[in-house]
């Protein structure tokens, strides 16, 4: 038995203690207490020491697999490192105990921090004005999609119920669309990956509420034409919304609102440097250009001319409450304290170091892996599985096998675009050194593939558990031991 099989009750003694109160105290705390509340026997709780406590739960978080332990070069995600001081800053009791309904008289410092992130994110995506309010990027598009159909309706302009959405889109964009009660219209992508502006145009009446897209793309290829897009759409009176969920290549580099974009939303979570996985918590801010700015949601967070902040729980104009308070807050503290560690100077780093370390990665092993699209990438790139195909071995294959190197697979299957889509990005955190360990392993899978195909298509070896169904995985999760016995 491997010490993941067992359980903590496995490890328990009889008699065996890990701590104990000191009975004088605990005698006469027990006799204050109601005898109706007393339990008749002691709970069947597990009779370990510290030490067996310690080893059984460090073992067990060692069976994950996380960005802490490992590269983690995971495409349209950004498994970005968490730098430590976040966590310290968050855990501070004047923030870890605050409460959501305490006067704002007594939060002005919280409100602040609120505004000044805004601000922050204003000043790095080109927008007016933020709100901190959304759980994620979904819960983002959803907001701004909202206040693109509160801003035709307040014109009366209520025919624009369509969303042109690029086939090449995450899948959360058409999903939103419909969550908000808009029609997809699905506009194509050329050979080289980037949109079709020809597709484009025929779409292009009095019925567009806007675009949704995403740039770079989700095959990590900055739209060229976005200038051109822009001023299409906007000629036809629809809006264009940002999917700003993959910033970071673009941090210190572009604006989005110097591009045209008229709403956005960014993943806290995955370009701001907080925890990302698991489901959450996450943070999707949205950022509007000025003509917007009356639609964002409530509350909302306003400075009086004594420089007091309020929260705002209603407003004529806007699009509704997306949150029941005010977002995240321990989320937004943590990509605050992280823009404000780097400081503008180094802030502008980010989105070169991302594009480098994804184009050495790219250049150094399209050799052995089918590059799809010659070009230069963003953040991320997509290879279409080996050059080599003749030897059955798939990209499921090379993403298990490289969990036995110890890298977390990259993104696989995704986009769909390509039958063996393998979509790579490093972050800008990750140190030649790693890139070079992951290179090298990537280059001898591909050698593997011939010399030892089999290797590879029973993978992975060493791993906790071996080859799992993956539907069943997702959807009939065995998550209780009674029932894999
Ligand atoms: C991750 C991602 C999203 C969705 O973000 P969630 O926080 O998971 O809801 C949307 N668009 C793109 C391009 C993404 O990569």
């Amino acid at each position: 038995m491997k010490y993941y099989d067992k359980l903590i009750f496995d490890l328990s003694k009889e008699g065996r203690q890990g701590y104990s109160l000191p009975a004088n105290k605990w005698e006469a705390l027990v006799s204050e207490l109601p005898a109706g509340l007393l339990r008749a026997e002691a709970p069947a709780l597990p009779q370990v020491s510290e030490l067996d406590v310690v080893r059984h739960y460090t073992n067990l978080s060692q069976m994950n697999f996380g960005v802490d332990s490992g590269f983690y070069p995971l495409g349209s995600c950004t498994m970005k490192y968490n730098p430590k001081i976040n966590e310290e800053i968050a855990a501070m009791p004047a923030f870890a105990g605050l409460h959501p309904l305490q006067p704002a008289g007594t939060v002005q410092g919280v409100l602040r921090l609120y505004k000044e992130l805004s601000h922050a994110l204003s000043e790095i995506t080109g927008m007016a004005e933020f709100t901190l309010d959304p759980f994620a990027g979904a819960h983002g598009e959803l907001t701004g999609l909202m206040i693109i159909r509160q801003y035709h309706m307040s014109r009366g302009d209520l025919k624009r119920t369509k969303v042109i959405v690029p086939d090449s889109a995450h899948g959360t964009n058409p999903a939103s669309a419909a969550v908000c009660g808009l029609e997809i219209v699905q506009v194509k992508s050329k050979e080289n990956g980037l949109v079709d502006v020809e597709d484009l145009k025929p779409l292009l009446d009095d019925t567009i509420a806007g675009i949704m897209m995403t740039n770079p793309n989700t095959l990590g290829l900055f739209e060229k034409d976005i200038k051109e897009i822009a001023a299409l759409v906007h000629d036809c009176g629809g809006l264009l919304y940002y999917d700003g969920a993959n910033m970071n290549p673009l941090i210190g580099m572009v604006r989005p609102g110097d591009m045209g974009f008229d709403v956005l939303h960014l993943n806290l979570h995955k370009s701001f440097s907080t925890p990302h996985g698991g489901g959450g918590p996450g943070s999707g801010p949205v950022g509007v250009a000025a003509h917007l700015a009356q639609h964002l949601p409530v509350p909302k967070v306003v400075e009086d001319e004594d420089g007091l902040l309020h929260v705002v729980g209603d407003d004529p104009m806007t699009c509704g409450q997306i949150s029941g308070f005010m977002g995240n807050f321990g989320v937004l503290l943590r990509a605050y304290t992280y823009i404000l560690m780097l400081g503008k100077q180094n802030v502008r780093m980010v989105g070169p170091l991302a594009v480098l370390g994804a184009n050495y990665i790219k250049e150094s092993l399209k050799d052995c892996y089918k590059l799809p699209i010659e070009s230069v990438c963003k953040h991320e790139f997509v290879f279409d599985g080996l050059l080599d195909q003749s030897t059955g071995v798939t990209t499921l294959d090379i993403a298990k096998r490289l969990l036995d190197y110890g890298f977390h697979a990259p993104t696989i299957y995704f986009p769909l675009l390509f039958h063996q889509a393998i979509m790579i990005e490093p972050t800008e955190t990750e140190s030649k050194e790693t890139l070079d360990g992951f290179i090298e392993i990537m280059r001898h899978i591909a050698a593997e593939a011939i010399s030892d195909p089999e290797s590879l298509k029973t993978a992975p070896h060493t791993t906790p558990v071996r080859r799992l169904d993956e539907t069943t995985a997702a959807r009939q999760p065995v998550l209780k031991v009674k029932d894999m016995n």
